[in-house]
């Protein structure tokens, strides 16, 4: 199979043994229909050279890379959902395929599947993956990107030729199978269920694993002040992602101990949605009945993750350093929170209390403005500050920006100097509205591939997120 010369093979996960997964099979399907193949992102793993017969032996199949044992792990959790502990988690439709190294940093990185089959975490479930279900974490995971989320990539999406039954679709719907590329699948639940059977050795082991592939910058760390300061640096990317999911205008929808890894990157896309506009009681599951994981209580959902995890590590370490990690939670998230709104508006950051007052602005002029001014738009319309003016004031949208509470966003606004001001002489800007993702055009997407059975849509959007990727350059390696 023609990798390219930079594929190397890693499966560190693998080396932890027995305990933390299971293998198994892969399910035959009665077809392997390829529908999307991200070579932009198969490049970081050296697999862009792949003919599109070997991608569906590896991505439809899984029939072993190069060099790779016959095997595949469903790896083991457990996790609180909606604040509940369950035990019965782990990769219940999917499974570790391989780890590789990206080509240039060396990052190790996770081949992960969606929908791949049954294992022994499936209880009920089919291990299957719907075809829109599939389509939505293609959007997601390339909407965020461009947005500079962390995020999982969606790698490949290969339809699988059954009939799925779910509570949520129009049933009998189409099935597919999906691969991610993420930085770790090692979750928050992963430690929870070390915790839970009482295995601190297994905890200490693990912590030792994380450090060593993902905060190599600890292991001169003594042995004893490791799970603190791994604690800390988990602490400080989670605070970042869910300062981001808010730039974004991103409700994740199911904030669970399992669906947080301890990379701080965003995965496991459900009923994810962006902001309309601006609304903090905004919820994306239909079952989030009591707004647990509405758009404004992320970072309080987060914090209550980390607190879980926090927990766990008490089997393997001193508590007060670990307490004194999470008192630092508010303070690296109101610092990320400054950042996002700094970097969604293309502007160079200035002091803490002038970015303070500008997010404040920000916010408050959304809410005020309600539905006469999306989430995006207003971004957009601002981008660079107030060097956009008379692009913003020739727009569409000029009529919303009078009045008390926009003069408060300008004034603050205004000392401002824009970030990389090159950026906005691109096409992008010169667009009569931005990018967005909203619900609609999502359902309107998959209309098309429904009836019709037609991907130009999502290939256009696809498109023109990335030449919003582009203008913005904000996307994380
Ligand atoms: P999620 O909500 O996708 O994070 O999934 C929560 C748990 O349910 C995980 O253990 C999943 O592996 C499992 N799960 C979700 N959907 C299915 C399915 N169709 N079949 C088997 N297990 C599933
Ligand atoms: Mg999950």
């Amino acid at each position: 199979m023609p990798v390219a010369a930079d594929f190397r093979l890693d499966n560190r996960f693998r080396a932890l043994g027995p305990e933390f997964a299971d293998p198994v099979e892969p399910a035959g399907f009665p077809e392997t229909n390829l529908r999307f193949r991200n070579d932009r992102i198969a490049r970081r793993v050296g697999l862009d050279t792949l003919t599109d017969a070997e991608w569906v032996a590896t991505f439809g199949r899984f029939e072993p890379l190069p060099g790779a044992p016959d095997e595949r792990l469903a790896m083991r959790y457990h996790g609180h959902q909606f604040q509940v502990y369950n035990p019965e988690l782990g990769d219940g439709r999917g499974f570790l395929f391989a780890q590789l190294r990206e080509a240039g940093t060396g990052r190790l990185l996770d081949l992960g599947t969606k929908g791949s089959g049954q294992t022994p975490w499936s209880r009920s479930g089919d291990g299957r993956l719907t075809l829109k279900g599939g389509v939505r974490e293609i959007l997601a995971t390339e909407m965020l990107e461009a947005l500079g989320v962390p995020t999982s990539k969606s790698l490949s999406l290969i339809e699988t030729g059954e009939k799925l039954a779910r509570g949520d679709e129009p049933s009998p719907t189409r099935s597919a199978v999906l691969t991610r590329l993420s930085w770790s699948h090692v979750r928050f639940g992963t430690f929870q269920r070390l915790a839970y059977f009482d295995r601190a050795d297994l905890i200490g082991q693990l912590i030792d694993h994380v450090v060593e592939l993902y905060y190599p910058e600890l292991a001169d760390t003594d042995a004893k002040d490791r799970p603190a300061a791994l604690l800390r640096a988990v602490t400080a990317r989670a605070a970042q992602l869910v300062a981001r999911w808010t730039g974004a205008g991103f409700v994740h929808g199911v904030l669970n101990t399992d669906n947080m890894n301890v990379t701080g990157e965003s995965f496991d896309y459900g009923p994810w949605r962006f902001l309309p506009h601006y609304d903090p009681s905004f919820t994306a599951a239909y079952f989030d009945h009591a707004g647990l994981y509405a758009f404004g209580r992320q970072g309080e959902a987060v914090f209550w993750n980390l607190r879980q995890l926090a927990a766990c590590f008490t089997l393997v370490a001193e508590t007060d350093p670990l307490v004194e990690v999470l008192n630092g939670f508010g303070e690296l998230y109101q610092a990320e929170m400054r950042a996002a709104f700094v970097r969604r508006l293309g502007v160079s950051p200035r002091d803490e209390a002038a970015d303070t007052a500008l997010g404040t602005a920000t916010l408050k002029l959304l809410s005020e403005a309600g539905d006469a001014l999306r989430w995006e738009p207003l971004f957009f319309d601002w981008f660079g500050g107030v060097a956009s003016e008379a692009r913003a004031m020739a727009g569409p949208r000029a009529g919303v920006y009078a009045g008390a509470t926009f003069d408060a966003f300008r004034a603050a606004l205004a000392p401002y100097a824009p970030d990389r001001p090159e950026r906005l002489t691109h096409a992008y800007f010169q667009r009569p509205e931005p990018e967005e993702m909203l619900i609609d055009e999502v359902e309107a997407i998959w209309a098309e591939i429904d009836a019709r059975d037609d991907w130009s849509a999502l290939h256009a959007k696809l498109a023109r997120i990335g030449e919003a990727r582009e203008a913005w350059g904000i996307a994380l390696p």
